[in-house]
């Protein structure tokens, strides 16, 4: 090819509404429906076309259209409320800045593989991406200092066709960047800025790219430059696609990649939050540029370790990559060289020893100094699960600690409901969100809120149906088939939303184990009930793709021919009309499959009611009356029988309560089920949002890591230093630590209040006794184990003989049936004995 210059043109903007521009490539925009509305007006048509992406929108719109606007009063009054607005809220006070004002130098850098910000921007796969793209709006409105980093994909995610047979068809978009609002970064010499990264044989180049997300800016980077070849131009040309290399390869330009981008920007981040395993390299990265400086790979471990915390969001295994030992020597073999390491201590890092590879979880873990799970169930989940990688630790020590994952209320909120709220709650509702204020919902008369849900359901149904003719118009099907949509869906029949990836755990077809009890249920004659499906399936997911099949073949049956619908392409704004106007969401993942999950809240949010297995965020928000519960708590052993008994609440549930509930009329207005919305939202709305979660990742971890790593890093690293002398010290002589004798006033029988009293002599070898602690350790006696364990640390008492040392202490029993011993671990104010989890347990006494 030949070299070209590129140039967009587009129309000059008049004066007037000169600032449209500046508008079009902030994503404040996406959750103020005033500032779309601002393009929309313009020319809905062209907004439509333009997938409501107001960059492209701005380079289609005629000047006609501009001019005519220009000249408009009202839409100039229009103008104006929203620059007041945004100019507001770029000089207004932040919540950071009032509670930190310390730490606003403090960058904290998060990455990603997928953001999830708005639908004319189709970075993100599903919950991973949204929760990323939320955490960004919520970072932004709380004055965080704060950047994104992640990749720029070529083709996105893919849009799902469903054809006439029910087979989902993957089409890939080819995004056009120029009509993307993204800008380019500039180097010093003006050019668009590019990293050089080295990849086994060859350098790749990539670009990079800013995003502005209010307050905020995600750095995005992409591999499609003529510098590259053709292979490693389409690095970031999907998201998860490819075989292990191309994997690699494109967790590489994330992690490694990223920080050097940053570096190069000049950008000095305090803090690195890892988003999920896929961007572990980062920690590699880091290690090697502070060797390059003069550390030693050990010391420049612990300084990346102080600052780096890490998120992990699922527990299923294919979700956790594990690369062989032989494509990280491809990979990582000049790296290890650089660090002054053998490739060995390379794989030390994440060696994971039941998959016999690197794991990228494991690296994140193993080199962070914070770790979480994103729903409390799924923290127990993962310490369970990531036992066997802390030897010597109980379970309930395992360090990953639970931030529960919420949404960006602005985002999801339907513009109708959200004009009723600050009536009756006030605007502070979506920016202070306490449960003081939310307790107001019990304000809003029944009437006017069932009203507005009933107009969000109107909207609901037309876009269902419109989806649906499109859908079956394209397929060329009957034309009896494309009109009698037009029938489907009633704003007075009970509708259920069940939206979502199709994962196989997620069961979709959870209630089509017992069709006849569906088709009943479907078909009652006064009670009705509509089912409206959605979902993608990976390509690579074959049984995710027959489940598709499987509902839409149902959706045909008689019984079920325009009761079951299945709408394609799922997507940001086909979420956000089945979240506002159904009247039901349904989730049914296989317990404790699903992370968190976070369509739920928006779905309470919005005043829909939730049922739902007790999994995720569900099993924390659940409080007996602000929705349904499906199943139980309880583990299972075999998947056929927990997918029948849920089943079979599931349709108890239906067939018992909430149908009935919801049909049950006082003057034409279902009062329980209105009771119930507010009561879901006024108990949900206030905890499981990101403006919560953001300042629990701030106060929690944000913070205390930025103290961390300054502590790490200050006189020329010399905590670092030490903490990894101190490490390297226990280590070696840690085989060398022995119980001697241990003695306690302990009897198979004691009274409430008595005192349990333990001497303890333990040879420390060479160590000193102060880099050891030694404690009792009691709880409760349950099986083969010990739960809700309690701690104390014993007193050193002296030495009594050549590196012996005498432990002592005492404990008042609580009631109960208890089993107790004692331990010794190592023990230092600079890092937490966790992160070195050498513990000795006494030997039966
Ligand atoms: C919120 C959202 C998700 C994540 O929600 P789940 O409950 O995990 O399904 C996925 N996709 C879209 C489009 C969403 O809006």
């Amino acid at each position: 090819m030949f070299p070209f210059r590129v140039v967009s043109v587009t129309p000059k903007l008049p004066a007037s509404i000169c600032r449209l521009k500046e508008l079009a490539y902030d994503f404040w925009f996406s959750w103020k429906p005033e500032a779309i509305e601002l393009f929309r007006t313009v020319k809905p048509d062209l907004w439509r076309e333009a997938g409501h992406n107001p960059a492209r929108f701005l380079i289609k719109v005629s000047s006609e259209d501009l001019e005519r606007v220009a000249r408009d009063d009202d839409y100039l009054a229009m103008y104006r409320r929203v620059f007041e607005l945004y100019d507001r809220y770029k000089s207004e006070e932040t919540w950071f800045a009032e509670h930190y004002p310390e730490h606003k130098e403090d960058v904290v850098a998060y990455f990603s593989a997928e953001f999830g910000l708005h639908e004319s921007h189709p970075i993100y796969s599903g919950g991973l991406g949204l929760l990323a793209g939320d955490h960004c709006k919520s970072a932004s409105d709380l004055g965080l200092p704060f950047v994104g980093v992640g990749l720029l994909y070529k083709h996105g995610y893919f849009t799902q066709k469903i054809n006439a047979e029910g087979r989902q068809e993957a089409v890939y978009p080819h995004l056009n960047f120029i009509e993307l609002p993204i800008t380019p970064v500039y180097d010093a010499k003006g050019g668009h800025l590019t990293v050089k990264l080295e990849l086994p044989g060859r350098d790749i180049f990539i670009l990079v790219w800013k995003v502005k997300v209010g307050r905020i800016w995600i750095y995005l980077l992409d591999a499609d430059t003529p510098k590259n070849t053709g292979d490693d131009r389409r690095l970031t040309g999907t998201l998860y696609g490819g075989d292990h290399q191309y994997r690699i390869a494109q967790e590489i330009l994330l992690g490694v990649g990223g920080v050097k981008a940053l570096y190069e920007m000049g950008v000095l981040p305090r803090v690195w939050h890892i988003n999920e395993g896929h961007a572990a390299f980062l920690i590699l990265q880091r290690i090697r540029e502070l060797v390059a400086k003069g550390l030693t790979f050990n010391t420049a471990r612990e300084v990346v370790r102080a600052s780096t915390i890490f998120t992990t969001h699922t527990p299923v295994p294919a979700g956790h990559d594990v690369f062989s030992k032989e494509t990280i020597e491809n990979f990582f073999a000049p790296a290890a060289k650089d660090m002054g390491v053998e490739l060995e201590t390379l794989l030390e890092l994440a060696w994971d020893r039941e998959r016999e590879g690197f794991n990228m979880t494991l690296l994140a873990l193993n080199n962070s100094c914070l770790c979480n799970g994103v729903s409390r169930l799924h923290g127990k989940v993962s310490r369970k699960m990531f036992l066997g990688h802390y030897d010597g630790l109980h379970p309930e020590e395992i360090p990953i600690t639970a931030i529960t994952n919420g949404v960006h209320l602005e985002t999801w909120l339907a513009k109708e409901l959200r004009d009723l709220y600050f009536r009756y709650l006030g605007k502070e509702c979506v920016e202070k969100v306490g449960p003081e204020i939310w307790e107001k919902v019990e304000n809003i008369p029944d009437e006017e809120l069932w009203r507005v849900h009933r107009f969000l359901k109107v909207q609901m149904i037309d876009f269902a149906r419109s989806s649906l003719k499109r859908q079956r118009m394209r397929n060329y099907e009957l034309s009896k088939r494309i009109h009698e949509v037009d029938e489907y869906l009633s704003p007075d029949v009970l509708t259920i939303g069940f939206a979502r990836r199709f994962a196989t755990y997620k069961r979709a077809a959870l209630l089509f184990r017992d069709p006849g009890r569906l088709k009943q249920l479907i078909n009652h004659p006064e009670r009705p009930v509509r089912f409206v499906f959605a979902g993608k399936a990976h390509p690579a997911d074959m049984a995710g793709q027959d489940l598709i099949k499987r509902i839409y073949d149902l959706s045909n049956e008689a019984d079920f021919r325009g009761k079951v619908l299945l709408l394609e392409d799922y997507d940001i704004h086909m979420a956000r009309h089945l979240l506002q106007g159904v009247d039901v969401w349904m989730n049914t993942p296989r317990r404790p499959m699903e992370a968190s999950g976070t369509s739920g809240q928006k779905a309470a949010l919005n005043g829909l009611i939730n049922i739902s297995t007790l999994d995720g965020w569900w099993p924390e928000a659940y409080d007996g009356n602000n929705g349904f519960a499906v199943g139980t708590e309880c583990n299972y052993l075999n998947e056929e029988t927990q997918d029948q008994e849920d089943c079979h609440s599931l349709f108890v549930t239906l067939e018992e309560k909430l149908i009935p509930m919801y049909y049950r009329r006082e003057a034409g207005l279902p009062r329980e089920w209105v009771r119930m919305m507010k009561h879901s939202i006024k108990t949900i709305v206030p905890v499981f949002n990101t403006h919560r979660m953001v300042a629990e990742y701030t106060n929690k971890f944000y913070i205390p890591a930025a103290h961390r790593g300054n502590d790490f890093r200050n006189n020329n690293y010399e905590q670092g230093e030490r903490v990894s002398r101190l490490k390297q010290l226990l280590r070696e002589h840690w085989d060398q630590v022995k119980f001697v004798r241990i003695e306690t006033n302990g009897a198979p029988k004691m009274y409430t209040g008595q005192k349990l009293e333990v001497k303890v002599d333990i040879d420390l070898g060479q160590l000193d006794h102060g880099s050891v602690a030694v404690e009792l350790v009691c709880g409760n006696a349950v099986d083969y184990g010990l739960k809700r364990i309690k701690r104390v640390v014993l007193d050193h008492i002296e030495e009594i003989g050549s590196g012996v040392h005498r432990f002592s202490g005492s404990l008042v029993l609580p009631q109960g049936g208890l089993g107790y011993t004692v331990r010794v671990r190592p023990a230092s104010p600079d890092f937490p004995y966790t992160e070195l989890p050498l513990v000795k347990w006494a030997p039966g006494f």
